[in-house]
């Protein structure tokens, strides 16, 4: 397989400086953005990039382990150098063999796919915006104006360790692949972006037009860009390998992602259902069992079939003698009390009100 690449960097409009790295290394492609400040942001990418890059030369490790070990460095570096504490880098990678592509990511930078027509998101931004997109909490236009979209959950060289995304996928001839930097992406809709990839002509023009868009529409990050094209060429994919990337099955690390899917789905179910619980014993609420007032732990509500709550105090007021005027002719379906002191006070009350009236009945 022949692989045509373009690239383009530049500081933006905004920055004094250039914090954003690239790897063009045939055939490894990577692209990364760093942060923590003058000279931390700077120092974090290309230290990241140039780690991936002697490791590959080494023939040492797979990409993903590759990435790990620039996590380490970085972090370890960070741990070193007051000036430099806290810095850290996305990283996004793609390694071309004949297989296809091999993609390993932390952090928002990005990796995208045109084929056929289609642009496809290859990657899956580290952000808290993203995360509470996927929890359905904001929609992605709100996300775009959220004074935390800027906030990464995952980060090369900040923690010791660092969980790194892997894929591969099969390519094809006219595959058109993209890694790029935030400055990009938050500056150019992702339509837009798909327009010029499709109305380029060689790499080297898509990557420069992508910048030159990113520019006229603020600029107000670095912005780094790398195309790549995939033609037929020397080395062309082994056989069976367009099968692959036609129909692909199930390979293990998608395996494992979705199982790493169905254990977060479940910690958040045994999250919300812990948390009903813990929300439904802090209520009180005072009401009437078997003829007599009570006051009950949790609300006045069913669920499947479960009532969500018990009896926790009982009294030998009688429900019946407890007068049907306002606040207490609500009794039967339940007046609700921030605890169980207060609880216990409109006991007291309807108390009070009860012999009131049974004083009055027999006077
Ligand atoms: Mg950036």
């Amino acid at each position: 397989m022949k692989i045509e690449a373009g690239f383009a960097t530049d500081v933006g409009r905004m920055r004094e400086r250039n914090d954003d790295a690239y790897l063009i290394e045939p055939p490894l492609y990577a692209v990364a953005d760093g942060m923590g400040g003058h000279p931390a942001g700077d120092v974090a990418a290309q230290l990241a990039i140039a780690t991936i890059e002697g490791l590959f030369k080494q023939g040492k490790g797979t990409l993903g382990e590759q990435v790990r070990e620039a996590n380490r460095i970085v972090f370890e570096r960070s741990a070193d150098d007051r000036r430099l504490s806290g810095m850290g880098t996305t990283l996004t990678a793609a390694l071309i063999t004949s297989e296809g592509a091999h993609l390993a990511h932390v952090g928002d930078s990005r990796a995208y796919l045109l084929r056929a027509g289609a642009l496809r998101r290859l990657t899956e931004d580290h952000t808290l915006v993203n995360r509470m997109i996927r929890a359905g909490e904001i929609t992605p236009a709100e996300a775009e104006r959220h004074p935390h979209r800027n906030v990464l959950l995952r980060v090369v060289g900040t923690e010791p360790d660092v969980d790194v995304d892997e894929d591969s996928i099969g390519l094809l001839d006219g595959d058109r692949l993209v890694l790029c930097s935030d400055g990009l992406t938050g500056m150019v809709a992702e339509e837009q972006i798909q327009a010029i990839l499709e109305t380029s002509g060689t790499a080297q023009e898509a990557a420069d037009r992508l910048v030159r868009t990113a520019n006229r529409a603020g600029g107000i990050d670095n912005i780094t860009v790398v195309v790549l094209d995939v033609g037929e060429g020397d080395g062309a994919m082994q056989p069976g390998a367009g099968a692959r990337a036609a129909r692909p099955g199930p390979d293990r690390s998608t395996l494992l992602r979705w199982a790493a899917r169905a254990a977060v789905a479940l910690a958040v179910a045994l999250a919300l259902l812990f948390g009903l619980r813990a929300f439904v014993e802090s209520q009180w609420y005072v009401g009437i069992d078997q003829g007599r007032v009570v006051i009950y732990q949790g609300i006045p509500a069913e669920v499947l079939g479960f009532r969500l709550s018990h009896v926790e105090v009982q009294t030998d007021i009688m429900a019946g003698d407890v007068p049907q005027i306002p606040p207490w002719d609500d009794l039967e379906r339940g007046l609700t009390a921030p605890s169980r002191e207060d609880a216990l006070q409109i006991v007291g009350e309807i108390d009070r009100a009860v012999s009131a009236a049974v004083e009055k009945g027999t006077t």
